[in-house]
């Protein structure tokens, strides 16, 4: 059966399987679909919750906040600063607003969305005061290939704990060489997308196996990046849906399904430029 926790290179743990929150807090008709879908997860242990400043200008951490309010303890909350706010001063300011939105006073891991203008070494002067101050259990990056991580290990004092990038059946470049790199060195792989908001879910060769083991398409997209020692964070704003996604801990994949998940879905042949959405 996949783990349910997966140790950091710091030593604190994370679950492995979370809940995404893009297009979350968009609007005020959905708001309370989502907070019970975030809550239905947290009650059955997907209590890793990602959101970013980014995300409804604010609004997803606004319901993140609102979710996990009164259960603060239970959850490992992920959020994100914008590179274009991620100076040394500018990450720390941009922390401080996440924080509120969130009605926390820390924040388990805390990414750089993706590279931008700033220097990083900037960045990660910035993510370590955090650490110091521990204002955050765990920094990392997102959308990192592996030129930038080979970049950044040169300025994170081998602090970088985490590179969440676009990953599912339909989309396996970093493979090629990205994952490995990130396996040896003990930066865990946050797979974003993991239905490829739900394109993967049409795959004929998707539903197919997936009918042939009694599960749903989105179980078995789910059940192969847990089978990849991946952390997939799929976003629901369905209690119903959640319900779903949490059974794909429950789901062991033998070598004849994955090998035939290799055949519909192969892997790369060649380096390709990291997918992004
Ligand atoms: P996703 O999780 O692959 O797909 C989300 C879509 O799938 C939603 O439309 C959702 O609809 C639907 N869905 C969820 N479970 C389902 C199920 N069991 N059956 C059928 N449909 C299902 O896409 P994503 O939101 O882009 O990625 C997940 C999270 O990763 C984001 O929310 C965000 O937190 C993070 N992310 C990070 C980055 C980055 O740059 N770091 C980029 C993209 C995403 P309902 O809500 O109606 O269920």
């Amino acid at each position: 059966m996949p783990s349910h926790v997966i140790t950091l290179a710091n030593g604190i743990t994370m679950p492995t399987l979370g809940q995404g929150t893009w297009f979350m807090g968009e609007s005020s008709s959905s708001r309370k679909d989502e907070i019970a879908a975030l809550q239905k997860g947290i009650d059955l242990g997907m209590t890793l919750i990602d959101t970013a400043e980014m995300y409804a200008s604010g609004g997803a951490e606004k319901v993140a906040g609102e979710a996990i309010a009164g259960r603060r303890d239970k959850v490992f909350l992920v959020s994100k600063v914008l590179p274009g706010n991620a100076s040394r001063k500018g990450t720390i300011a941009a922390f401080e607003r996440s924080l509120k939105r969130l009605g926390t006073d820390y924040i388990d891991l805390y990414l750089l969305h993706w590279r931008g203008g700033y220097p990083l070494d900037e960045t990660f002067d910035a993510m370590e005061r955090l650490l110091d101050a521990g204002k955050i259990r765990a920094y990392g990056v997102s959308n990192f290939d592996l030129d930038d991580m080979q970049e950044a290990s040169q300025y994170d004092r081998g602090h970088i704990c985490v590179n969440q990038v676009l990953y599912n059946l339909a989309s396996r470049g970093i493979e090629w060489d990205l994952l490995g790199w990130l396996r040896k060195r003990n930066v865990a792989v946050m797979a974003y997308s993991p239905l490829y908001q739900t394109r993967l879910l049409k795959s004929p060769g998707l539903k197919r196996m997936a009918e042939e083991l009694s599960i749903t398409p989105a179980q078995l997209a789910l059940a192969w990046l847990l089978h990849q020692g991946t952390i997939p964070i799929p976003k629901s704003s369905s209690v119903k849906r959640v319900e779903e996604n949490r059974k794909a801990w429950d789901i062991v994949l033998e070598p004849e399904i994955l090998g035939k998940l290799d055949g519909i879905f192969p892997p790369p042949d060649h380096k390709m430029p990291l997918d992004v959405l």
